[in-house]
């Protein structure tokens, strides 16, 4: 999903309104055992972007928001840029596949020294959130373990309804 739509998708005024009641979805969802952010972000992940876009924008703002003393408009910007991080974690130059073979010889991808993931530097995050610093950094790092966490949560809950 593009920066732009991932803007329009979360327009701020719509996001003021909903903001009070996705806390309440959130902590509803929490205290019923499930997570509601799991769910999105798989959906997410199977395409349906641009819908679940602003709801997992405010879920995540919500719970990183008081805890890193964040204003509600950096703590969307951090949200926001951590879900893009999230939804294209793969190097651009290999797209995860780590190494190219050409001609039976390996060659470890350039781009991403062979992780296959795409590093995402701080002059990056900056220009995404318009400010970075320490206690940015650490609500990014907080930001993509909720969603991990979220989104594992889920994976082995919906596991567990299958058997
Ligand atoms: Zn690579």
């Amino acid at each position: 999903m593009s920066r732009e739509s991932l803007a329009r998708a979360t327009n701020s005024k719509n996001m003021e309104m909903e903001s009070g009641i996705t806390h309440d979805v959130d902590r509803l969802a929490a205290a019923a055992g499930g997570d509601t952010l799991g769910g999105l972000l798989l959906r997410m992940r199977e395409g349906a972007q641009a819908r679940w876009a602003k709801r997992v924008i405010l879920i995540l703002a919500n719970r990183i928001r008081e805890k890193h003393k964040l204003t509600r408009s950096i703590a969307e910007k951090t949200a926001m840029a951590a879900l893009e991080e999230f939804l294209a974690p793969h190097c651009t130059v290999c797209r995860g596949a780590r190494v190219m073979v050409v001609e039976k010889v390996k060659i470890v991808c350039e781009g991403c020294g062979g992780t296959g993931l795409q590093r995402f530097s701080n002059t990056t995050r900056r220009q995404n959130i318009g400010t970075y610093g320490s206690r940015i950094e650490g609500a990014m790092a907080d930001a993509h373990g909720q969603m991990s966490d979220a989104l594992g949560a889920y994976l082995s809950h919906a596991a567990v309804r299958l058997k």
